[in-house]
């Protein structure tokens, strides 16, 4: 039948590897870009060890951990660069909190290392998938100068291995149900949890070297080939895994929500009122985290799937509602909500830090709120969230119209 079968909407795949590509060096060259293109390791140099090394310092036989003296002799001309406390850590939350505007579901596994969950961003198909993550790749390279892989699966498993394939700057998606195929032609090494000493193993005493001749061993072999393990192995050869995206509620760097509406919304007061029911839903989690947040994000998605975005923050850290209701309508307006249809709205709160209030800090009618605040917090806790709304959570009637 001549244009496809209609009826049939393949699911698209929403599970997203990210890992920074070379990321210590990475994140020294976006301070000092004149050394792009040029052999530079992240390193001590007495009797120091290189931590990180450029592609270009790799093709030079420069690898991680090697000692410097030895690096310095392979690479005559490598650029040594000493580590800078800080730094590291300062760009992976930078980086982890613009994947936090794709989406809340975000894993950190490593400093530059992560995992993303889409399910649920309004996302269609594969192509959209594709689009938004290309769209994180280009902002961390734009905003970060960072260089990321992306690998984008129906499992971590496997999106894990695509970001892995080709790397610098990676980006390879998988559609669901082919899982197998895209793994059978990669080296047995490929798979997490296989190292190079398993695989020179499988390599000498079983000819195994493709994923694909691991997925055609019968059962009796794999087990003679791996032990106890067997079944596992079997599993990730055929790139089946369902460990979920595992965010640490304790350790947010963000608090984010989104809601795509049935019908488009062009109307700004009534998008105001549903951003106020976000921020009311997001600042008990940063009180209950004892955190306190100074910048909020306005996201707004039109019915072309182009998007607006635009970010105030706060002179000083706050976890009340109060002071981020006034950023939102002209968050909106500077997002491009109220002249044409929205069909997604969504807010983000981050620049999160710690210390929220000691009540007993406070005097007065900050204390006042605070009290309102924690009780409200509580009833909410008691009665199920929501229980005790803000009036502008209150429907208003003429919404329906
Ligand atoms: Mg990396």
């Amino acid at each position: 039948m001549a244009g496809g079968q209609w009826g049939v909407v393949p699911a698209p795949p929403t599970i997203v590897h990210l890992d920074a590509d070379a990321f210590f060096v990475s994140c020294e060259l976006a301070r000092r870009p004149e050394l792009r293109g040029r052999a530079c390791a992240v390193g001590g140099r007495e009797r120091g060890i290189i931590a990180s090394a450029s592609y270009e310092a790799r093709a030079a036989g420069v690898y991680t951990p090697m000692p410097t003296a030895r690096a310095l002799r392979v690479c005559p001309g490598l650029v040594l660069i000493p580590p800078t406390p800080g730094l590291y850590g300062e760009v992976s939350a930078r980086m982890f909190d613009l994947c936090g505007e794709l989406t809340p579901w975000v894993e950190r596994s490593s400093i530059d290392e992560g995992y993303l969950d889409l399910r649920g961003n309004g996302l269609a198909n594969e192509a959209a998938v594709a689009a938004e993550v290309r769209r994180l790749q280009e902002r961390l390279w734009s905003e970060l100068g960072l260089p990321v892989s992306f690998g984008v699966a129906a499992n971590k498993l496997v999106a894990q291995v695509a970001s892995k394939l080709r790397k610098p700057r990676g980006f390879v998606v998988v559609p669901p149900g082919d899982e197998a195929g895209f793994l059978a032609p990669l080296p047995v090494g490929r798979l997490p949890g296989i190292g190079p000493k398993t695989e020179a193993r499988l390599a000498e005493r079983h000819g195994l070297r493709r994923i694909g001749e691991l997925q055609a061993l019968p059962e009796g072999s794999l087990e003679a080939a791996f032990g106890a393990g067997w079944q596992e192995v079997r599993a990730a050869a055929h790139g089946r895994d369902d460990r979920p995206v595992v965010t640490e509620p304790g350790d947010a760097r963000s608090y984010s929500q989104q809601e795509t509406f049935a019908a488009d919304v062009r109307d700004r007061d009534q998008l105001v009122r549903v951003l106020k029911g976000m921020v009311d839903e997001l600042l008990p989690k940063v009180r209950r985290d004892g955190k306190r947040a100074r910048t909020l994000t306005v996201r707004v998605r039109f019915p072309d799937f182009s998007e607006g975005m635009r970010s105030r923050t706060l002179p000083e850290a706050a976890d009340l509602e109060a002071p981020f209701y006034p950023l939102l309508e002209p968050l909106l307006a500077a997002a491009g909500a109220g002249t044409r249809p929205v069909r997604l709205v969504g807010v983000r709160i981050s620049g999160v830090e710690a210390g929220g209030g000691q009540l007993e800090l406070f005097r007065g009618d900050e204390a006042r709120r605070r009290r309102l605040a924690r009780v409200r917090d509580e009833l909410n806790a008691a009665r199920g969230a929501g229980a005790l709304r803000h009036g502008h959570q209150l429907a208003n009637p003429a919404d329906d119209a």
